[in-house]
């Protein structure tokens, strides 16, 4: 793909998007800032943005072999990626197989409980209001999406969690929940978009039962950047690792 990139479109906590000449595609530059507690705590960790950038790609086609809409177009190198331009919603679509994090905080469930079905929870994407939980009524009240909207959206994060447990699975991962970000593409079809790594999903090693995600962030250890390496080790085949020239 023959784009030229130019200015910034958007800055978020931990990506940049930018213009490029064909008004239907950004580019998404994975930073290396790592944010936890709505940008209480921040930092930022060299390379984290890079394997971000490959692990979110290889998710993306793996959902798009699965026949799941993304905005992801290509990785022309790590670090950034090309992807069709999204109207946002601002919801931040949360799927949990396995209590753990806020809903444990939140309400009585036990740490590692199963949850069968999945649950799925929507939050208010707004640093200002605190991200707060919606549901159906306040979404349709807000107008931020329609209840046809709402229901594709529930019926692709499934979609997309049994596509994911068992990539996942295979590749030595537990994944106890994820978040998710949608929009809609210029012809209003829903799409999944931002990213999919370690910064918005629980990976348990399978072995060890350790985390190798934010949580060693968030709870203030150290080798956050090895356990990002050490995901995209795992998921990415040989043919991954040499077309994007990834350091492992
Ligand atoms: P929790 O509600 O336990 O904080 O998060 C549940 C899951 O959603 C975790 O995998 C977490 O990483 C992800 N998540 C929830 N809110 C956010 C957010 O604002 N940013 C990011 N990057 N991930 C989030």
């Amino acid at each position: 793909m023959n784009v030229k990139i130019n200015g910034p479109l958007y800055s978020g906590k931990a990506k940049d998007v930018l213009m490029t000449d064909d008004p239907e595609i950004v580019a998404v530059r994975f930073r290396d800032d790592i944010t936890a507690g709505d940008g209480e705590k921040k930092d930022t960790l060299e390379m984290k943005g890079y394997y971000n950038s490959v692990i979110s790609a290889k998710i993306f086609e793996v959902l798009e072999g699965a026949g799941v809409p993304t905005q992801y177009l290509e990785l022309p190198e790590p670090g950034c990626m090309l992807a069709r331009k999204l109207d946002m919603i601002p919801i931040e679509v949360i799927l949990r197989n396995i209590a753990a994090g806020s809903i444990v905080r939140r309400f009585p469930f036990t740490e590692g409980q199963k949850f069968r079905p999945p649950i799925i929870q929507m939050d208010y994407k707004s640093d200002e209001h605190g991200d707060p939980m919606l549901n159906e009524d306040i979404i349709l009240a807000l107008g931020i999406a329609t209840r046809d909207e709402i229901s594709e959206i529930r019926r692709m994060t499934l979609k997309i969690n049994d596509v994911l447990v068992e990539f996942f699975r295979e590749k030595g991962i537990i994944l106890p929940d994820f978040k998710l970000e949608f929009g809609r593409d210029s012809s209003g079809r829903i799409r999944l978009g931002d990213e999919v790594s370690p910064d918005t999903c629980r990976l348990w090693d399978m072995e060890t039962g350790k985390p190798l995600d934010k949580d060693i962030f968030r709870r203030g250890e150290e080798g956050v950047v090895s356990a990002y390496r050490r995901v995209a080790e795992m998921i990415l085949e040989m043919e991954d690792i040499e077309r994007w020239n990834v350091k492992i």
